[in-house]
């Protein structure tokens, strides 16, 4: 398989912040830093494994959503099987935690294709890391408003919607959480996740990829 690996954020864009640990002290986890620490991780394991992969980036340098995405048509010989995004949630409520993954929901039929990806990625990952299952979402996704309407809840995720191969965005897990960030940036804990994501991907491509 070759695989395509995009570490969220990079450069200007540090993504979201982790709390700042005291037995690590200043500065604090950053997204853009621990999505390329896992990517490097994850090229070496799928290499290990017979597999060619490609980075979007390798270094903390900036990348734009669109650069992202059209390596997905420039990549030939041979060309991509699947394209992931890695990154890791944050939100207002400390106590939220656990792995999920999002899909593209717009368009074309193929790039819904990426919901079967996105479910091997988020279940091998819980399975080997254990973290908490919090399941796979599509982007778009719509909701009725007070006058009835479907209008959009969640808007899209650039990266998916464009890429031109199956495609899915993975949330490893929670730097707002505490104890989850404490995990996050171990390397043991990133062995684990890493294998889990590795696993995810061959067992998608053994079923889909024929
Ligand atoms: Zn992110």
């Amino acid at each position: 398989m070759h695989i395509i690996i995009d570490p969220g954020h990079g450069g200007r864009d540090p993504g979201a912040q982790g709390w700042v640990i005291p037995e690590r002290t200043f500065p604090p986890t950053l997204e853009k830093d621990l999505t390329l620490l896992y990517a490097l991780d994850l090229e070496k394991e799928l290499i290990t494994r017979g597999h060619q992969v490609t980075l979007t980036r390798r270094t903390d340098k900036y990348v734009s959503l669109q650069d992202r995405a059209n390596l997905t048509q420039k990549i030939r010989l041979p060309p991509a099987d699947c394209f992931i995004s890695l990154h890791f949630d944050a939100c207002q409520y400390p106590k939220v935690r656990g792995t999920s993954a999002l899909y593209n929901n717009w368009g074309n039929q193929s790039s819904r294709l990426g919901k079967p990806l996105a479910e091997a990625l988020v279940t091998e990952v819980v399975k080997s890391a254990g973290t908490m299952n919090r399941g796979v979402f599509p982007r778009p996704s719509y909701k009725l408003n007070d006058q009835g309407e479907l209008v959009i809840a969640e808007s899209q995720i650039y990266v998916l919607r464009h890429a031109k191969v199956w495609a899915a965005l993975l949330e490893i897990g929670f730097l707002s959480n505490y104890e989850e960030e404490k995990l996050l940036v171990s390397p043991e804990f990133r062995r684990l996740v890493v294998e889990g994501i590795a696993n995810g991907i061959e067992k998608w491509g053994r079923e889909y990829l024929k």
